[in-house]
């Protein structure tokens, strides 16, 4: 099974994307982690996107593309998995068709859409709140979900941080980005792939159990 994970930043799409990967056997495909790897390790890659992330716009379509070819194709030869669970692509009209062409060469399809709708005051809170493990990347709240020690990781001990683009200023343009260049996408799927929205204001297990009342119903997936 194919799905892609749509919203806002904020709206949950990574910490369902934790719940949902192995239950189902996705590969859990995060182009803002992917880049953010990328940066820590100082690579080619890192240093052309790190002033991108850090103003919170948009990498650009090719650089994006590129990393997606290779993510979705390393799953497809996985035979231990059932699909990918992309969350943060794509993320302009022009990643959508980028995404089209990819699957029609390798003979995949999107099985769903679930959108994670939440209103802007809640994705700014939970932004703000918002701390990341950086070492295993597991994402805290300061209110919703908080660490025990404080700054540590409950799950590796690792150091947990606030990220650089979880800023008030930052987090208000990456809000404006989504609504001009995001939100539109999902005209291009109309009809033809199953769009399933979600209240993502809801706590998170109500968020993940309506999913799976989605993704278990005839209408929720694509038709064949
Ligand atoms: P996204 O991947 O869409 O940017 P995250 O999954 O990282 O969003 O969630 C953003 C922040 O909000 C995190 O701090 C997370 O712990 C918290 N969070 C996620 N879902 C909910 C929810 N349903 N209710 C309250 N807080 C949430
Ligand atoms: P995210 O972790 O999804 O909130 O992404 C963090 C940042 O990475 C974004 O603000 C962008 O700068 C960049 N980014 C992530 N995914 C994409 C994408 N699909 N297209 C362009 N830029 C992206």
């Amino acid at each position: 099974m194919n799905l892609v994970l749509f919203g806002p930043p904020g709206s949950g799409k990574g910490t369902q994307a934790e719940r949902l990967r192995n239950k189902w056997k996705l590969r859990h495909i995060s182009t803002g982690d992917l880049l953010r790897e990328a940066v820590a390790a100082k690579s080619e890659l890192g240093q052309r996107v790190e002033s991108v992330l850090a103003s919170g716009q948009l990498v650009s379509d090719d650089i994006i593309l590129g990393l997606m070819r290779d993510a979705i194709l390393a799953v497809k030869k996985d035979a231990t998995l059932s699909g990918w669970l992309l969350d943060g692509f794509p993320r302009t009209v022009g990643q959508a068709k980028g995404l089209d062409a990819l699957l029609a060469e390798t003979g995949s399809r999107i099985d769903a859409i679930v959108v994670l709708d939440a209103t802007r005051d809640a994705v700014i809170e939970r932004l703000s709140g918002r701390r990341t493990c950086t070492q295993c990347k597991t994402v805290y709240h300061v209110k919703y979900n908080p660490t025990r020690v404080d700054g540590v990781c409950d799950k590796c001990g690792g150091k947990v941080v606030q990220r650089e683009d979880d800023r008030p200023e930052t987090i208000a343009r990456r809000l404006d980005v989504y609504e001009a260049q995001t939100r539109p996408i999902l005209a291009h799927y109309e009809g033809r792939v199953a769009t399933n929205v979600i209240d993502g204001d809801l706590p998170v297990d109500d968020v993940t159990a309506k999913i799976e009342r989605v993704l278990h119903s005839p209408g929720g997936r694509t038709a064949a």
